[in-house]
């Protein structure tokens, strides 16, 4: 195929049939502050595992609220529990306790 220099996107359409929704469901009613994430990447960029691995604790999150849960379940233990991405969020969400929800959630579904 001729190389334009771009590439298209995969579609990014939530697929409300197939996506699993129990993670975030669960996630949600035990850490209601995630609903006030604006998606402005803070966590990411200060999160101390993220600077040495594709670890994107942003992404992990969004993704589980999209029902999209694959990636948490390979990465979530890369977590280190610093803490750090909690004080830089400038939401206040208490992203500790999202990780462990996130961690509960998967052991449990
Ligand atoms: S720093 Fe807070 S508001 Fe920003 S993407 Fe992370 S969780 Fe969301
Ligand atoms: S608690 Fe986990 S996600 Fe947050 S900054 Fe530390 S290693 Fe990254």
């Amino acid at each position: 195929m001729k190389d334009f220099g771009y590439q298209v996107h995969r579609d990014n359409t939530i697929d409300f049939e197939k996506n699993d929704f129990r993670i975030a469901r669960f996630l949600l009613e035990r850490e209601p502050s995630l609903n006030l994430c604006i998606g402005c990447g803070s966590c990411t960029g200060t999160c101390s595992t993220g600077h040495f691995t594709e670890f994107n604790i942003r992404k992990i999150h969004t993704l589980i609220k999209r029902g999209e849960t694959e990636m948490a379940r390979k990465q979530i233990r890369q977590c280190m529990f610093c803490g750090k991405c909690q004080l830089i969020c400038p939401r206040g969400i208490n992203l500790r306790n999202v990780i462990l929800g996130i961690n509960r959630a998967l052991e449990k579904i």
